[in-house]
Parts: structure tokens; sequence; C-alpha cells
């Protein structure tokens, strides 16, 4: 049952909607991807849970999916708005690995990262390089009537487009005060659409166009790869909060051109009908940077011993509009709410899933959970919802099962292929392994049958030095957890 109508909020009229799509029956949905010059962390993480779980509810709602995730091999800047250099550029200089192995060495990170959050691989990954040709054709269709050449490549010229900067609603004179100036641009916003390499320098990437040897300008690849994979207008563009400001207001002014399009009003002359924005993970202390020596990579929550979903968890708990702040704690009670799931899954095992039976109670709370996700992708109620369902007493484990599988499709907790052993907190730096704990559990029950209550209370020190709490009669079944 997923009947209640979607409603998503619209950055671009800063209100929530009805989602209608633009090809019955259809959802086209383009996200944009990581710039692979170094791991993603944690925050960018998030972006792409929020498009998962985007992309599963359309699925839920009975349309088919056409999702595009894009990865940037060229062009974004170490700032935003066209200063500074190509971050492969810069990822690249000064090692023995050429700016490819870069780029494919980040992918291929990144790929696993989405894997262990379980994040449904989209229909299409794009990748930059490979639609060079295209941006050049795509540049010189709108060329003349929006861009000027300058000495250090060619610039779209944001006053030739109606209503520019509506999604970033920044284009003040503060706003464009934060935009380092180009010698001769003509508006502090106007930004680069083709780089032209500076006279006497070579890049590892750089292409002839009528423009001269250069690369695109970041924000081109994306108005590019959205129109030729998904066509213009299609359904939903999906990025992280920042894109509201820079990028996401230039593939649109891009796309404006392009199509030879009119003002904002009609949503759909921006290339698509919804721009979607998740906000920020933060971190107080700074981790989350990538310029800071350790930032909070998703390998490195891992080594800390905790289960990659448990950070999905994390995610869902908030609404994908809030700003989330990271904490170990935050951290470690996600994982303990998956647990307590995964052991009321557990005791479905048995059942064979009936989808066809119903149970009035289930009813109600499927309707819950299906009006939650219909507002706007409200997780955090959903979840509610879900423990709801497994906390039903009295019902059939078939029927039980079936809604828990139903509900799973599009929260991607995994509850059924986990089990509580995998969710065991393990970190790397580990002084004793699981068997010596157990080992050593076993010792000091049989001290304990004996009665020697010294022996046993000499075990448990043991443990504690090492980091191990043993836990007797905990309500959650563990015999011991590392402190
Ligand atoms: P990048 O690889 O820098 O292009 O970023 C990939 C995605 O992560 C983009 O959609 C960003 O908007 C998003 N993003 C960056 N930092 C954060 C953060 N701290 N929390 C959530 N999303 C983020
Ligand atoms: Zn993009």
């Amino acid at each position: 049952m997923a009947d209640a109508p979607l409603q998503l909020f619209n950055s671009l009229n800063r209100q929530v909607e009805p989602f209608v799509p633009i090809h019955d029956g259809e959802a086209r949905v383009y996200t944009c991807g990581p710039t692979v010059y170094n791991y993603a962390h944690i925050g960018n993480m998030r972006a792409y849970v929020f498009a998962d779980v985007l992309g599963r509810a359309l699925s839920w709602k009975g349309y088919d999916l056409k999702h595009v995730i894009n990865i940037t091999d060229v062009g974004h800047l170490t700032d935003d708005a066209d200063s500074g250099e190509d971050k492969l550029e810069r990822a690249a200089a000064g090692t023995d690995k050429s700016i490819w192995d870069i780029a494919r060495h980040y992918t291929d990170a990144f790929k696993a990262d989405m894997r262990a959050l379980n994040i449904r691989e989209p229909a299409h990954w794009s990748v930059a390089t490979d639609y060079i040709e295209p941006m050049i054709a795509f540049a010189k269709g709108i060329a003349e009537k929006h861009c000027y050449e300058i000495d250090s490549g060619l610039y779209f010229d944001v006053s030739t487009v109606e209503d520019y900067g509506r999604l970033a609603r920044a284009v003040t004179e503060e706003g464009e005060g934060r935009i380092e100036t180009v010698e001769g641009k003509r508006n502090a916003a106007d930004f680069a659409i083709w780089r032209k390499t500076p006279p006497g320098e070579t890049r590892q990437m750089e292409w002839d166009s009528p423009w001269g040897k250069g690369a695109p300008g970041w924000h081109l690849e994306c108005s590019v790869m959205g129109e030729k994979l998904l066509g213009f207008p299609f359904d939903i563009h999906t990025g992280g909060i920042d894109h509201r400001e820079i990028h996401h207001p230039n593939e649109i002014a891009q796309n404006q051109a392009f199509c030879g399009c009119g003002g904002l009003s009609d949503a759909t002359n921006s290339g698509a009908r919804f721009w979607m924005h998740n906000n920020f993970l933060v971190e107080r202390s700074g981790k989350m940077s990538k310029s800071s020596g350790e930032f909070l990579r998703l390998q490195l929550l891992v080594e800390k011993g905790y289960h990659p979903l448990a950070y999905r968890m994390m995610c869902l708990q908030a609404h994908y509009r809030s700003e989330l702040e990271f904490s170990w704690e935050g951290l470690e009670a996600a994982l303990t709410r998956l647990k307590r799931m995964v052991m009321a899954v557990e005791r479905l095992s048995d059942a064979t899933s009936d989808p066809v039976a119903e149970h009035p109670k289930f009813a109600t709370i499927l309707e819950r959970f299906d009006a939650a996700i219909a507002d706007d992708l409200n997780t955090p109620v959903a979840l509610t919802a879900l423990e709801d369902a497994l906390a039903l007493k009295k019902v059939d484990a078939g029927i039980k099962r079936a809604v828990v599988e139903h509900m799973d499709e599009v929260l991607g907790l995994d509850l059924f292929d986990l089990s509580r052993e995998q969710l065991r907190i393990r970190p790397a730096s580990a002084q004793l392994d699981e068997a010596e704990i157990e080992d050593a559990l076993a010792r000091r029950k049989a001290a304990r049958a004996e009665k020697d209550f010294a022996t046993s209370d000499a075990i448990r020190d043991e443990l504690a030095a090492k980091g191990v709490e043993v836990m007797d009669g905990d309500p959650l079944g563990w015999e011991w957890k590392r402190g």
C-alpha cells in the first residue's frame, strides 16, 4: 500500500509541491555526484543517502525510476565560483599518479561507500570526461547569445537570462561579494563555461575547443549530462544545500539559455521541475573538512567498530532538510536502534512473507508510514511506524514480515539480511579478538558454576582492563561489549 500522493519540497519555489511526473509512470532524477579528487566524507554520503531514499520512495510509489549520478573528474575548482585550480589537477600535482589514476581510485572508493550504505546503483553513472564533445556542442549553441570570451575563457553572462539566482535568492550585493572577481567579467556572478589553459602551461586534462585548448567549467557538465541522459525538462535534480547557491543557479541559467526558455515562474524552464537539496551534516571540531588531516570517512567509522548501516540509520533519523550534527554518541544510539530492529526481525526469520493477508492494525500503521514518506520523505516519522509494526503482539508473523519488508524497501536498512552479531562494535584497534573474549567468558561461566567467585571476578577485571565490559543480564542479550 503506497497510495498517499507524494509531496516534495521544491527549493526553486521554496514550498512543498505535489510530485506529478513529466513522463507518465516515470521518474527521472539527476544527482550531482562526487568530485573524485579525494575520499568522500560522511557529510557527502548524506547527500547520496538522501537521493537513495528519494529514488526508493519513487520506485515504491510505482514510478519507473531513471536515476543518473555523475562523477566529476574534471572542472571543479577549489572554489565553487571559478577561482583556484582544478581540484583534480591539484590532487595529481606532486604525486607520481596521473589524474586518471586518482579519479579511478576515488571513484572506486566512493562506490564502495555507496554499497556499504546500501545505496542503490543508479541506472547510469555518467563520467564528466566522457561528455567533452557534447559539452563543447552545448557551449557553442549558447555562446553567441549568452557568453563572451576573455583571456581566461568563455564566460556566461548571467544578465542574459530571466530570474538568475532565483534558487539561491542571494544575488544581492552581499551575495555577489562572496564571488571572487576575474579580470574582465561583466557581472560578478558570471561564470566560466570553458577555461582556457593559460599560455605556457599544460594541463593533464585539456581538450581543443573553438575557444582554445582548455577544460570545461564545472556547471556545464551537469547541464549536459542531465540533458543528454534524461532530456529537458526532467523531474528532479538533487544535491547538497551548498549547491543551491552557485552550482545549481548556474546550471539553471545554462539550461534556460540552451532551451531558449523564459523565466523561472515556470519551473520546467530550469531544466527540471523540482530542485531538491539535503541539508548538511555538521561536526563541531571541523573533521568533516577534507583539508583537515583526518576527516570523517565512512571507513573511519568502520575502523572504530561501527557497522556502516548505523550511519544510514543516523541519517534517516533526521529529516533531510534539517541540519544533522554528527557525534559518536549519536552514532552509537543509531546503532542500538538498528540492533533492536534487527532483533525484532530475527524473530520473523522462520515466517513466510504473506503480503496478501491483511490485518487492520497493520493497515493503520502502513497508512502512517505511507503518509510520512509522502510528506516530503519524513523518514523520522516513518521509522517510528516501522517500530510500531515490529512491536505489534499476537499478530501473524507472515503478515508482519511482509509489512516490514515493504517498509524496508524505502528505508533500505537491510533488516532481513543483517544479524545482531554483525552489529557488534568491532574497533580495528581492539586488544582482544572475539575468540579470546568468548574463551575468557566460558572460563568465567565455569568458575561461577563452581561458585568460584574470586576467579570469576578476576576474569571480569582482566577483561575490563583490556576494554571489554561483561554484561550480565543485558536486556539486548549481549554478553559483553567494548568499553
Ligand atoms: P562534492 O564531492 O564536494 O561535489 O560533494 C558531493 C555532495 O555532497 C554534494 O551534493 C554536496 O552538496 C554534498 N555535501 C558536501 N558537504 C556536505 C555535508 N557536510 N553534509 C551533507 N552534504 C554535503
Ligand atoms: Zn552538478
